[in-house]
């Protein structure tokens, strides 16, 4: 940028060069946010091989993890609101006051649903524009105030190399399934505090969902339950489906592949999933880029079953949900 030496300006000339600079940083924030509106819109992240806009924004624009979250908040709720526009680029309502509102917006929807306070346009462009001018502390306290018992965001404190405080508002449903756990378990562990209660319920489910928490306890004799591709739209769940039930008799696994191309035995899944190191092995084949998110990976057919791929090691990989929806989508436009 061809800028001047600000030592060189006088009084006058350094204060409105200042100005001007300050102006052409809104403009480009605005610029920015609807640059990343397009890049959304047209999934470009994808066969560059980030999972999601945030990735792309954090690993390959170089943001903060703040930073691509204010902006793409920010760009969500000027895409809604983009009257709110014009407040953006004169610096009256700032990249945070949108992302907290954004984030607000979006809490409050999902405690009080059609009970929300906040579901026309124009009750939301006046919730910013009450937020507007206002601290980072003054907008929380407003937003705040919106909420019976002010519910007040997740946070994690560490206390130690061992311990960390968590504070987290639990509706009421939810206290009453912890009770009901606590009082289930009571054999296993009697009188249960919340730190043991959760950890049997994390140890519970990743038994369930983890593939490497599978596979390295069934390695010896099961299999890790990654998921399966599904041809089709919309996300699909971690666990497999469509595939059938392992047998345990070699030559009734045979008949099931043959009659079956979809199926994949228990040992070609392991070996895809230690191969691929349980990441989505997506490659940008312009950058050669691996996305490598761990996010709900399933197994892919490189050359789907539909056009004859086969179920071999070469054909498979592992995808992240994004990619393998991505896949899906794209081959459903031909
Ligand atoms: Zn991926």
């Amino acid at each position: 940028m061809n800028e001047e030496n600000p030592k060189k300006l006088d009084n006058e000339n350094l204060l409105s060069r200042t100005r001007v600079l300050v102006q052409d940083e809104k403009n480009y924030t605005l610029a920015v946010l609807h640059h990343l509106r397009e890049i959304e819109s047209r999934e470009l992240y994808l066969p560059r091989g980030y999972p999601s806009l945030f990735a792309f924004c954090v690993e390959f624009l170089g943001y903060e993890e703040g930073q691509a979250y204010r902006r793409i908040a920010a760009m969500r709720l000027l895409k809604e609101l983009p009257e709110l526009e014009k407040k953006v680029e004169q610096g009256a309502v700032s990249l945070t006051t949108l992302g907290k509102v954004h984030s607000f917006l979006r809490e409050e929807r999902k405690l009080k649903g059609s009970e929300s306070q906040f579901k026309t346009k124009a009750e939301k462009q006046e919730l910013v524009e009450r937020c507007a001018g206002k601290s980072k502390r003054e907008t929380e306290q407003l937003l705040n105030s919106y909420f019976p018992g002010k519910v007040k965001p997740d946070s994690e404190r560490p206390l130690s190399a061992e311990q960390v405080e968590l504070r987290v508002t639990l509706d009421f449903q939810l206290v009453k399934k912890l009770h009901r756990l606590r009082s289930l378990w009571s054999h296993k562990v009697p009188n249960a505090n919340y730190n043991e209660l959760l950890n049997e319920m994390a140890d519970q489910l990743l038994k369930k969902v983890d593939p490497e928490w599978i596979d390295k306890n069934n390695s010896q004799k099961g299999e890790p339950k990654i998921g399966h591709e599904k041809s089709g739209q919309g996300r699909v769940s971690g666990e497999a489906n469509t595939r059938p039930p392992v047998s345990r008799f070699p030559a009734k696994v045979n008949s099931v592949s043959a009659l079956q191309p979809r199926y994949i035995s228990s040992v070609l899944r392991r070996e895809v999933w230690r191969r691929d190191q349980g990441q989505c092995a997506y490659r940008d084949p312009v950058t050669g880029k691996r996305c490598a998110s761990k996010y709900w990976v399933q197994i892919d057919h490189i050359r789907p079953v539909s056009r004859g791929g086969p179920s071999t090691a070469e054909n498979l990989r592992l995808l992240c949900s994004s990619h393998n929806q991505w896949k899906g989508s794209r081959m459903d436009l031909g």
